[in-house]
């Protein structure tokens, strides 16, 4: 359903992305364009979200902006700080933080431990080894868990700067231990509810 009305809006070609605002994938052909002074081709983009109506901006080399968020939101979080850490790491992506969101991960990681019982103001391997020991990541997890070790310490006190593909594996990775300590308890514990309160 609209509920704005964009003035001035003209017709592009036909482009496909995710709207870095509600994450939906669209193929966009409204918008405005610019072109550059010496060439007089069209170099920069504006186009309208059809589904939230916002507008995302491409510049000469295609880079978009806001750009793409990633990883999936992770429901059932009982600590605000963890759910918040993690959307954090997520944004940093959008934002080409990377170095950031690794740094986040690594941050997260502490807070989970933390959340799960061990004690404040451990260093970070011992959260890690805590996380390990008591079987709050899946047993196979291991080698996972040792490489955000590695690129955490790596961001934190080495002069070393984090890629894309670094801060995606490592969220993809936090992903998947929040929905195994948070989201999937919780949606099981749900069902029990439902069906002790309609038997
Ligand atoms: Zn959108």
């Amino acid at each position: 359903m609209q509920r704005y009305t964009w003035q001035n809006i003209g017709s592009l070609s036909s482009r496909s992305f995710i709207c870095g605002y509600c994450g939906n994938p669209l193929a966009s052909e409204k918008g405005w364009y610019a072109t550059f002074v010496v060439d007089n081709k069209i170099h920069r983009l504006i186009y309208i979200c059809h589904h939230c109506e916002k507008a995302t901006f491409f510049d000469e080399k295609g880079i978009q902006t806001p750009g793409v968020t990633f990883g999936n939101t992770v429901s059932d979080i009982p600590e605000k700080d963890v759910e918040l850490l993690y959307e954090e790491a997520r944004k940093c992506t959008a934002s080409g933080c990377f170095t950031a969101a690794v740094l986040c991960c690594r941050k997260l990681l502490m807070h989970i431990a933390v959340s799960k019982k061990a004690k404040t103001g451990a260093s970070f391997v011992e959260y890690v080894e805590y996380l390990v020991s008591n079987h709050y990541v899946p047993p196979d997890s291991k080698d996972w868990v040792d490489h955000i070790r590695k690129k955490g310490n790596e961001a934190n006190h080495e002069i070393c700067i984090m890629s894309s593909d670094d801060a995606k594996e490592l969220l993809s990775f936090m992903e998947m231990i929040l929905k195994f300590l948070y989201e999937f308890p919780s949606r099981i514990r749900k069902k029990q509810n439902l069906s002790t309160t309609n038997p």
